[in-house]
């Protein structure tokens, strides 16, 4: 019987979903979907693998349980399995600690030492771990796969994995793992066919959540996003980097508490603190505010001048991909980026820029920019296969191997 993997990406506002099924060795995506918190409602939208609708449908009813979003999602999806089987679900979870270095199978015991790792993503880690302990419950048999944002960067070493801080901190776990791992797993293993040649590559996953990797032969090498998801570029509403001396001050200064300063710095900032409009490069390109203005030059500037430091860290720069809902969508975005680059060797081809996909620097440019949509789930899928699909690794073998290895202490 032909195999089915399930993907789920539980983000803030939504879950993206996708069902792919293995034809000839490949895996072909046959429904993307999300279940997107709009307003008051819960819609849950999809549609098949040529983009055709296959549904729009109310899920309010599901807003209040975790339990009946899921059965209902499962329900929904066995329904459209037609003559295929579910093998597994993957999901993408966004801290995987220092143990946790590639995918897994997952179980109770696994799950539990993942949410120890909470206090490493405060609010990442309890949205990525629902979906799974809602599965664990209501289909106990159905095989789960854990894919990790941090696990790309496993290969980025001392001095760039560092912070200048007490080595017993370090030991403790306090240490640069960077993110968006699926989304530049995705871009390394488009690169051999993409940009043959091409050894150091910055790439800038440029979406609400924002980071650049240096990619040397398509293994990391250094990225801006560190211990959380905060640190590097400005984003949607965080505001990279920051003097951790304003937060002292604030601390002293505004009497501001942890929970002031997270929501400060998780929801306040960033491009949308800027402008005062809004986190959405749409919104804020087509206002004639100037503050919306100063926040997308703000956003640009800091992904230039953070490419410049990753082209430091490779020793030169062969190419730039851009990748992520702005470096897709925001031809205004990559050509303000690529104009402070020029010194470096970026010419970018402002119609080819315009069109967006592919190559969009022109034929004699040094360096060789290009924009290609994330695509996430067809790594976590990937993954799903390899350690449930065919000959099944049976999650006791690689969770028990796991577990024993597993000694970060989180202090609480
Ligand atoms: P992501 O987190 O990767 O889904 O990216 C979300 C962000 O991408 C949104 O907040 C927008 O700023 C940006 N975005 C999405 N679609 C477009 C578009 N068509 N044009 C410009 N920016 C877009």
């Amino acid at each position: 019987m032909p195999e089915a993997i399930l993907t789920l990406n539980a983000g803030s506002s939504s879950i993206k979903f996708g069902l792919y099924t293995s034809e000839s060795g490949n895996l072909a995506i046959r429904v993307k979907g999300e279940v997107e918190d709009v307003g008051d409602d819960l819609r849950m939208t999809a549609k098949d693998g040529y983009g055709a609708r296959l549904a729009d449908e109310d899920w309010s009813g599901e807003a209040g349980s975790t339990d009946a979003l899921f059965r209902r999602l499962l329900d929904w999806i066995e329904a459209h399995l037609g003559d295929d089987h579910l093998v597994a679900v993957g999901h993408r979870i966004v801290h995987g600690g220092r143990d946790f270095q590639d995918s897994i199978r997952l179980t109770v015991d696994i799950v539990s030492a993942l949410k120890g790792l909470t206090p490493l993503a405060p609010l990442h880690q309890p949205r990525s771990l629902a979906p799974i302990e809602a599965i664990l419950e209501l289909r106990p048999d159905l095989p789960q796969v854990g894919c990790f944002d941090t696990a790309f960067h496993r290969t980025i070493v001392p001095p760039a994995s560092r912070y200048a801080i007490p080595s017993a901190l370090e030991d403790e776990g306090i240490r640069r793992y960077g993110f968006h791992g699926l989304s530049y797993a995705h871009v390394a293993s488009r690169l051999p066919d993409m940009l043959p040649g091409r050894r150091k590559v910055v790439v800038a996953h440029l979406g609400n959540g924002a980071s650049l990797c240096a990619m040397r032969d398509g293994r990391s090498v250094d990225t801006t996003m560190g211990f959380s998801a905060l640190d590097g570029l400005v984003m949607g509403t965080r505001p990279g980097l920051l003097d951790p001396g304003v937060l002292l001050f604030l601390m002293k200064e505004h009497g501001m508490s942890h929970d002031d300063l997270e929501d400060l710095l998780y929801r306040r900032s960033g491009m949308l603190g800027v402008s005062g409009l809004s986190a959405d490069i749409r919104v804020l390109s087509s206002s004639d505010d100037p503050r919306a203005r100063e926040a997308i030059d703000l956003f640009a500037f800091r992904v230039a001048r953070e490419t410049a430091a990753m082209a430091n860290t490779l020793e030169g720069l062969d190419s730039i991909v851009f990748t992520g809902g702005i470096g897709e969508n925001s031809p205004l975005v990559r050509r303000l980026v690529c104009e402070r680059l020029v010194w470096l060797g970026v010419a970018i081809d402002p119609a080819a820029n315009e069109r967006g996909s592919g190559i969009i620097t022109t034929d004699g440019s040094k360096v060789t920019a290009v924009a290609i949509a994330a695509d996430e789930e067809i790594v976590i899928a990937e993954d799903a296969r390899r350690l449930c699909g065919g000959t099944c690794i049976p999650a006791e073998a690689s969770s028990r191997k796991m577990l024993s290895r597993i000694s970060l202490k989180v202090r609480k």
